[in-house]
């Protein structure tokens, strides 16, 4: 695939099936200017996924993250960090970036939407018009969405650097996914009962158990390095041959 900014650019198998889908419903709505229509959004909303993801990366670099890999997938893109700096307002700058991009395409885009937005006249299907006015509302959903509170999605990160600023890290981890676990099952039950949505009830569940594993990941790491940390003090007290410690397993930065 293709390099941006040092950074491998991948895209899931899956991710066919959802450009296939897309024609499809476009095809099926206008024809093929509906098909090439609706194949144009769908790239051009991953292109702006792309930039969240970049606004996360490229924040992360300047703190010496090395970021190998995007990853576009249909539920969403995926920066893959080699680690995450445990420093919470360094956290919070890398998560908030990411939003923060959706936000500035936002403001971007609003001047060329303004008049639609408020018009009561429908805008042309499958124009340039329709194309903007949808770009400017999935990037505003995208960046209030990513915001809730949920661990391990932006807004949950962010409620754990706010409160790692006054807890040890694993308990800061341990709370935000807690709230987003209980956020989650709200969510996933409103977006069922209430919506009969049930594609996004199934996202809440799986953000769910992407937030309790990566609360064990932290627990893991945490121990891991206390054992480390005690066979390093023996070894200090009886000198020996060392080992040293593994290499620290990669990071994921969860579903943006
Ligand atoms: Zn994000």
């Amino acid at each position: 695939m293709c390099r941006i900014f040092g950074i491998q650019l991948a895209v899931h198998v899956s991710f066919l099936l959802l450009l296939a889908w897309f024609a499809y419903v476009g095809w099926r709505e206008g024809g093929m200017v509906g098909a090439g229509w609706s194949l144009l959004l769908v790239t051009a909303f991953f292109g702006c996924v792309v930039l969240h993801e970049l606004g996360h990366s490229l924040t992360a670099m300047r703190y010496g993250v090395r970021v190998p890999r995007i990853l576009l997938m249909p539920i969403g893109g995926m920066a893959e960090f080699d680690r995450l700096p445990r420093r919470p307002l360094a956290e919070f700058l890398i998560t908030a970036a990411g939003p923060a991009v959706n936000f500035a395409l936002v403001a971007l885009l609003l001047p060329f939407v303004w008049t639609d937005l408020w018009s009561t006249e429908p805008v042309p299907a499958h124009g340039l018009r329709d194309l903007l006015l949808s770009l400017a509302g999935a990037n505003a959903v995208m960046g209030i969405f990513n915001l809730l509170p949920v661990f391990p999605m932006d807004g949950g990160r962010i409620l754990r650097a706010l409160l790692a600023s006054r807890l040890p890290y694993l308990r800061a981890t341990y709370w935000a996914s807690l709230v987003g676990r209980v956020l989650a099952l709200v969510f996933a039950a409103v977006a069922a009962f209430e919506y009969g949505n049930y594609l996004l009830s199934f996202l809440f569940v799986f953000i769910y158990f992407a937030g309790d594993a990566e609360y064990r990941q932290v627990l893991a790491r945490e121990r891991e390095a206390a054992y480390w940390a005690e066979r390093a003090r023996l070894a200090a007290m009886a000198p020996g041959p060392d080992d040293g410690p593994p290499p620290p397993p990669l990071i994921y930065h969860g579903r943006n």
